[in-house]
């Protein structure tokens, strides 16, 4: 099978590193639904987590194709970087907006690996998709902003030191667009008693470490305020499209241990007296979810291509994202279906794969919502929402 292998030197040492945590490893933590502290520290030791820190901060100050590089090397050895992915591209909303003073607070000791920043909260239960909608709010009091309200499906928030967090801080009926009175702040949750900050975990169907988080008059000094006040949307916006591309790397890190595994055990399992993929009937799902991971990852590759040139590719972001899910979802079902009763049991690690990969149909956007912005913003349709 041809691999793309740009950052040949990166890979091969994510992927030494990603050799010392097996199958067993990850189906342990699995079984219990707990952290991957290890795996975690280790990637964190290694530099890879903070590869988009500028090396005036202390980080590796390598480019998006690198960090690109490192999370699909992750995926590809069977491993998850759910568990740390946020840190790249959540440290960016501090790098790109915040003031001097909190990147040099900041960003050196969690380049260090010192300080964690792994939680990003901005999804709340009534307002969903619907971002401009979310009611959490932040209100000035002396030289503190007081924040009220809920948040849900945050994740690693009991993983992490820091919580980037959108809120309200100008009441809707005193904006002129949904969109603005939001604001972003930098929550140190080791400073939060528990009564103003609670955390709840939400067991899922795979093992994520996701959160709600309830917000009852919790302070945040005003310093922790990113950027401006009332601009945190566009923010938070400013961020997507390597966040898509990140997560497109993974869903292509997926899709290629998919593949790999049915081709592996194609050969090998024999029915009938011959490879069971010698029937074009196993060979053929397996070709064509090849050729759907090929498609996605030339498409992520021109996103990666133009975000480097400094460009805006909001539509290869998007679509990057959403062919690689859907490359890396259609994998995982074939995958299944080549170990025919196999494809079930624990110890193939498949079954496990399959319900991690098919999250990124949902979060952190949904395939709607990706379809929703080609039609709106590139082919010129009327907005639907
Ligand atoms: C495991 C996990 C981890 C997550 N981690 C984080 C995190 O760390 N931080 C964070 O902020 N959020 C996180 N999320 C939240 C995630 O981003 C949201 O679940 C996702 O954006 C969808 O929002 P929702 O669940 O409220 O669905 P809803 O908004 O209720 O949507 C439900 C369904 O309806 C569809 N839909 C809604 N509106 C429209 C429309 N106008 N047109 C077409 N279809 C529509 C959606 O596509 C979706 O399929 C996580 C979610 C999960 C499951």
């Amino acid at each position: 099978m041809k691999y793309e292998q740009s950052h040949p030197e990166i890979r091969d040492a994510v992927a030494k590193l990603c050799a010392d945590f097996p199958g067993e490893y990850w189906r342990k933590l699995d079984r219990a639904q707990a952290y991957p502290t290890e795996f975690v520290t280790a990637l964190t030791d290694a530099g890879f987590l903070s590869a988009l820190i500028p090396e005036e901060f202390g980080g590796s100050g390598l480019t998006l194709s690198a960090a690109a590089a490192i999370l699909e090397e992750i995926h590809l050895k069977g491993c998850n970087a759910a568990a740390c992915h946020a840190q790249m591209y959540t440290m960016g909303t501090l790098l790109r907006h915040g003031s001097n003073v909190q990147k040099q607070t900041y960003l050196p000791e969690i380049a260090k690996g010192a300080l964690r920043l792994q939680a990003f909260a901005v999804t709340e239960p009534s307002s969903g998709t619907d971002t401009s909608a979310l009611r959490t709010t932040a209100v000035l009091d002396g030289d503190d902003y007081v924040v009220n309200g809920q948040k849900i499906w945050i994740s690693r928030t009991q993983h992490s030191d820091l919580m980037i967090l959108l809120c309200r801080t100008t009441p809707l009926d005193q904006v002129a667009k949904k969109t603005q009175g939001l604001s972003v702040l930098l929550v140190d949750m080791r400073e939060a008693d528990e009564k103003s900050l609670t955390i709840r975990p939400i067991r899922t169907m795979m093992n994520h470490a996701t959160t709600e988080v309830f917000f009852d008059n919790l302070r945040v000094p005003a310093k922790n305020l990113i950027g401006q006040e009332g601009k945190g949307f566009r923010y938070i916006l400013s961020g997507m499209n390597a966040e898509r591309i990140l997560i497109a790397s993974e869903c292509i890190g997926d899709a290629k241990w998919f593949i790999k595994r049915a081709c592996d055990y194609g050969r090998d399992r024999k029915v009938f007296g011959r490879p069971i993929a010698q029937n074009q009937g196993v060979q053929f799902p397996i070709a064509q979810a090849y050729a759907k991971m090929r498609s996605a990852e030339l498409m992520l590759h021109e996103a990666i291509r133009l975000y480097e040139a400094g460009e805006n590719p909001g539509e290869e972001a998007n679509l990057a994202k959403m062919l690689a899910a859907d490359a890396s979802w259609a994998a995982a079902e074939m995958c299944v279906q080549t170990h025919g009763g196999f494809g079930f049991a624990e110890e193939y690690d498949i079954e496990r794969k399959f319900r991690e990969t098919r999250l990124y149909q949902v979060a952190p956007i949904s395939t709607n919502l990706i379809l929703s912005y080609l039609a709106e913003h590139v082919l010129d349709l009327p907005r639907s929402y």
